[in-house]
């Protein structure tokens, strides 16, 4: 694995991140699988194996200290660094979620898993990246999360989101932070929106497929050095805050 480039994707045994999983394998590259669920994680491992992608398992939920500080001993064992850092995993905590009418510990679930995940798996992996060439992290947010599309006439952005969409306008923030803070590291650190993809997280109501879903994602994972950081994108562009 010395020359090939090593990628961690999180949430990768479905949906958009086995598809980024899909989409990386065939370049080339190694990817560990991250996820939660040992039978779920290892079935995925097997397919994307079987379609040629240089895949490993990474047991990473990405909720808890002790297994995300696992998973980075287990890649830093393997490959002595990380190149390409996906933090995909999410969760909604629910479709409709009215002011008032959420419950608190679906806004504290929530925040938890899309928000301190990303900040614990990519505060933990930083030193592997540290050893890379051209390390990339790519933080998979939503249009959904954009206070600019959400205040526009006619939003499009979905139901009322008390959790989710904070969460994602939260990580976006974060991911600015990063940003500013990496900046003169080589580390590049954006966020993809994938678009209205077909998918569990969504009872399977987007229009997009799950490949279509990791082309903006799978675009930033392989910025040339000097690229932008700390930018907003789906596959057409730049897209607002
Ligand atoms: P899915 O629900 O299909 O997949 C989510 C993945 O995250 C699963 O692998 C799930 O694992 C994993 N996950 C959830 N919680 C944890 C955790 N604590 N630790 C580790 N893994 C976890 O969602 P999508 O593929 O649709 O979404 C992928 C990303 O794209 C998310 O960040 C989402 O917010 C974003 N996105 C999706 C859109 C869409 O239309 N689908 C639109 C905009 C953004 P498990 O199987 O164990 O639950």
């Amino acid at each position: 694995t010395d020359n090939n480039t090593i990628a961690l994707v999180t949430g990768a045994n479905k949906g958009i991140g086995h598809a980024i999983a899909t989409a990386l394998g065939g370049l080339g590259w190694t990817v560990g699988i991250g996820a939660r669920d040992d039978t779920r994680r290892a079935a995925a491992v097997r397919d994307l194996r079987a379609a040629g992608v240089d895949a490993f398992e990474v047991p990473l939920d990405v909720t808890d200290d002790a297994s995300v500080t696992a998973a980075a001993a287990l890649i830093g064992e393997r490959a002595g660094r990380l190149d390409v850092l996906i933090n995909n995993a999410a969760i909604t905590g629910g479709w409709a979620q009215a002011p008032t009418e959420t419950d608190l510990d679906v806004v504290r679930t929530v925040m938890e898993t899309n928000v301190l995940g990303v900040i614990r798996v990519t505060d933990t992996m930083l030193p592997l990246l540290r050893r890379s060439a051209s390390p990339r992290i790519v933080n998979m947010s939503s249009s959904v999360g954009s206070l600019t599309r959400q205040n526009e006439p006619g939003d499009t952005t979905g139901p009322l989101s008390m959790a989710y969409a904070p969460s994602k306008t939260f990580l976006n923030a974060v991911t600015v932070q990063y940003a500013k803070a990496l900046r003169d590291t080589g580390i590049l650190i954006n966020m993809a929106c994938p678009g209205f993809v077909k998918t569990d997280l969504n009872g399977h109501r987007g229009h997009r497929t799950p490949a279509e879903g990791a082309v903006a994602a799978v675009r930033l994972a392989t910025l040339p050095d000097g690229g932008p950081t700390g930018a907003f994108f789906d596959e057409d562009g730049p897209i607002a805050w």
